[in-house]
């Protein structure tokens, strides 16, 4: 079948010998830029820096980006600083070398189209030559005859092309698809074992899955499968978004292989929020906390969100983080069944009780050098600030006003501003303390006032109580 990608005069063998077995574990964080990095994808990848550093094991970074048509231009570059700012660090990786590369699916299509092509050769694959007309055809009967939708049985008419067939319509110029022919029976299950969820299976597949698009690149089903065997992946960590696909890349692995995948599918669950009443995916185009970056732009200390996405993903995580409160995170003793398998609501009052704690924590150097990262170029004044962060610090009981380094304009909003109020003083016994404080500061509440008359300065003071 040399017709198909002629220029194709490698084997798969070729590649299999090219990226020999590794001697440890190997994960993969394997994000598609079409959007900046999500939180989910940050808890996963912390969950599998520290299992790969737990099992003295490779963790690299591969970009998924065969879906052209939903790229976001700068999303790879953005991903990449973003895991770098909350210091989740790759052995291997795309930007970061390695002997297992390239690691951006779009430099690999001659791989892929080696494999789909041997494929083809051993008749586990075959040319498609169906038009979206011919589909859309097929699924106006498959809906009146009541049949499952889709490129199976019968309606699988590109099945049984003759090579002469083949070789005629791409003589002709037909755009073609690459088709998987599943090969386990169906009516029966595909199984596999979760270290996190346990036995796990599905109904074998019926559909035909596309392999290679016409325009000769894969679509994720078919890349991921042969990336993950090159690069010798011991544990495929995914969101649970392709818990239901598993049966389709297990039939793939056994069409190449005759084998089921030596890599673990581990599949943690997907962040959601509540919508009306219902629970639905939380969505980077739609939420802005559904981006690693946005806390960073906040002001969260780094650490709140690794704590709390570890919170998420780990049943008894928070638990360890009660009796370990100053412990790196990266000790925590990471198991593979206290993997959640709900899908946990995001809760940013919890994310704020978190950061608050931490905030409360730091020393006042530590909350000096956080300040001016952060307000860095922002053209604000930070003696005051750093002054009003300092009061009760390093003490038995550490004010927890703020949760960011953001909220600190809202919180101490009277370091800059005077406040809007007014109060009315009975003559008779003069300013109470409270009003004193409403006069200063326009709150009822917050730090001494002795402290903040100081950082206010007399001048300041005696404008306000005037
Ligand atoms: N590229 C897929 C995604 O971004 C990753 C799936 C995987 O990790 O295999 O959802």
């Amino acid at each position: 079948m040399n017709i198909l990608f002629p220029y194709i005069d490698k084997k798969p063998e070729h590649y299999l010998s090219k990226y020999p077995p590794r001697k440890t574990t190997a994960l993969r964080m394997a994000p598609s830029p079409t959007g900046y990095l999500h939180i989910g994808s940050l808890g996963m990848a912390l969950t599998c820096r520290m299992l790969s550093n737990q099992s003295k094991g490779v963790f690299y970074l591969r970009i998924e980006d065969t879906d052209q048509k939903r790229e976001v231009v700068d999303a790879t570059e953005r991903m990449v600083a973003a895991f770098n700012q909350y210091g989740v660090r790759f052995d291997e990786g795309y930007t970061f070398g390695g002997n297992y590369g390239p690691y951006i699916q779009s430099e690999r299509t001659e791989i892929y189209q080696t494999f789909a092509k041997n494929l083809v050769e051993r008749g586990r694959a075959y040319p498609c030559f169906c038009t979206s007309a011919d589909l859309e055809k097929t699924r106006e009967i498959q809906t009146k005859n009541k049949t499952d939708i889709g490129y199976h049985g019968q309606y699988a008419t590109c099945q049984n092309l003759t090579e002469a067939q083949i070789k005629q319509n791409i003589t002709d110029g037909k755009p073609f698809a690459i088709r998987l022919r599943p090969s386990t029976p169906a009516g029966t299950r595909i199984g596999w074992n979760d270290p996190s969820r346990g036995h796990m299976e599905l109904p074998a597949i019926i559909n035909h899955p596309i392999i290679l698009k016409s325009n000769g690149t894969p679509p994720y089903n078919f890349a991921h499968v042969i990336d993950d065997v090159l690069m010798r992946t011991s544990h495929v960590v995914r969101g649970e978004e392709w818990l239901p696909s598993t049966a389709e890349h297990i039939e793939i692995h056994r069409a190449m292989f005759d084998t089921d995948p030596t890599w673990a599918y581990v599949h943690p669950p997907v962040i959601c929020v509540d919508e009306d009443g219902r629970k639905r995916k939380l969505s980077k185009r739609k939420d802005r906390h559904a981006l690693a970056e946005t806390f960073i732009e906040n002001g969260y200390p780094k650490l709140a969100l690794i704590d709390y996405l570890l919170t998420l993903y780990n049943t008894d995580y928070e638990m360890w983080r009660i009796e370990n409160p100053t412990a790196p995170y990266a000790d925590f003793p990471f198991r593979f069944e206290k993997i959640g398998k709900n899908s946990p609501l995001f809760d940013i009052n919890k994310l704020n009780h978190i950061s608050r704690n931490i905030i409360a924590r730091k020393t006042k150097a530590e909350i000096n050098a956080e300040v001016d990262e952060y307000f860095a170029g922002k053209n604000i004044e930070t003696t005051k600030i750093k002054a009003i962060l300092a009061v009760d610090r390093e003490t038995e009981k550490p004010r927890k006003d703020i949760a960011s380094y953001s909220e600190i304009l809202t919180e101490y909003d009277y370091l800059f501003n005077r406040p809007n109020v007014t109060v009315e003083i009975d003559p008779t016994k003069g300013m109470t303390m409270k009003q004193k404080r409403m006069l200063l500061t326009g709150r009822e509440t917050g730090p001494s006032l002795d402290a903040i008359m100081e950082i206010l300065g007399p001048k300041e003071v005696a404008a306000r109580l005037k």
